[in-house]
């Protein structure tokens, strides 16, 4: 059973389908140690995750994936070790909120154009309240019978090309780390695989991050394979950066990916969870003071 850190995961706070406390739970039980909860845009899970923590012998790292627009692409930026009560970060992330409230509004429009009705309101069921993203409008096709699955409902409807795709304009590169840095954390591009750049591309995107303050790489993701983990531990080893690990688990409705599997970064690789009191507070507190 593995025992790495799982530092990039979702709960009902976003698009996944797990309360904060169920995948807390799961976690512990698969035998991990150090969970963070990182869902899009919002810190909201992260008091209900502490607390279903606090009895368990789970260390649990607040986070915040942060959606970001870079070289005209969108690009997931990891925060973790962070203070969810920053105020810089809080506002930050509520430009984001209204961004998909809109974006929401105009996926809906254009799935209504393309003859499928009622989506935004089937969206929102999903949603249930909290923050609304793509996986809810897929959830929702889904049922309706539009494409088999939600992996290919994504496919045919909300991917670049498609009836219900809108290019979200989310926040900079440098705007998501400065937020994450004023509240203590660490920034860490997620699933650098999924973006299919090219070395050139990468590195730039690398070395813009280590200008604003940002520290780390994930190199290994639920959505890499294990060539991608060495790969990915090559660029962070050249670049100074420190390695991070994250299954990006969303529920058990995606049994592909699973809490307490993820294997050890390859040799060489620094974990990031190897700084000095990295996930006991000491960030956050730090920040607090400073504030
Ligand atoms: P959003 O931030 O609302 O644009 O949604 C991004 C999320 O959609 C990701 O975090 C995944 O959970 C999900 N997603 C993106 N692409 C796919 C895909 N091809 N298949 C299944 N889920 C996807
Ligand atoms: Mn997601
Ligand atoms: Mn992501
Ligand atoms: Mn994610």
């Amino acid at each position: 059973m593995s025992t790495i850190p799982d530092l990039h995961t979702h709960s009902t706070a976003s698009d996944g389908t797990l309360t904060p406390t169920e995948l807390v739970s799961r976690a512990a039980a698969a035998g991990v140690k150090m969970l963070a909860l990182t869902d899009h845009d919002t810190v909201a899970g992260i008091a209900e995750a502490q607390a279903a923590a606090a009895p368990l012998s789970l260390v649990l790292v607040p986070g915040v994936e942060v959606s970001v627009t870079w070289g005209g692409r969108t690009v997931h930026v990891v925060g973790l070790d962070l203070d969810p009560d920053c105020a810089a970060l809080r506002d930050g992330l509520a430009g984001l909120q209204e961004h998909r409230v809109w974006r929401a509004e105009e996926i809906a429009r254009r799935l209504d154009k393309a003859g499928y009705t009622g989506a935004l309101e089937g969206a929102r069921r999903h949603a249930a309240g909290a923050l609304i993203g793509r996986t809810h409008f897929a959830r929702f096709l889904a049922e309706q019978g539009a494409a088999a699955d939600v992996r290919s409902v994504f496919k045919r409807f909300l991917v670049s090309g498609k009836p219900g795709h809108v290019q979200g304009e989310w926040t900079t590169l440098e705007q998501a780390v400065g937020w994450i840095r004023a509240a203590g954390g660490i920034a860490v591009v997620a699933h650098p695989a999924r973006y299919n750049f090219t070395r050139t591309k990468l590195r730039r995107l690398l070395g813009e991050l280590k200008e604003c303050g940002g520290r780390g790489l994930e190199v290994v993701s639920g959505s890499h394979s294990r060539d991608d983990y060495f790969t990915f531990a090559r660029h962070a080893t050249e670049l100074g950066l420190l390695g991070s690990a994250g299954s990006d688990y969303h529920g058990p409705e995606q049994p592909w990916i699973e809490l307490g599997r993820l294997p050890a970064l390859p040799d060489g690789c620094t974990p990031i969870w190897s700084l000095p009191g990295f996930g006991t507070g000491a960030r956050a507190a730090a920040h607090k003071s400073a504030a």
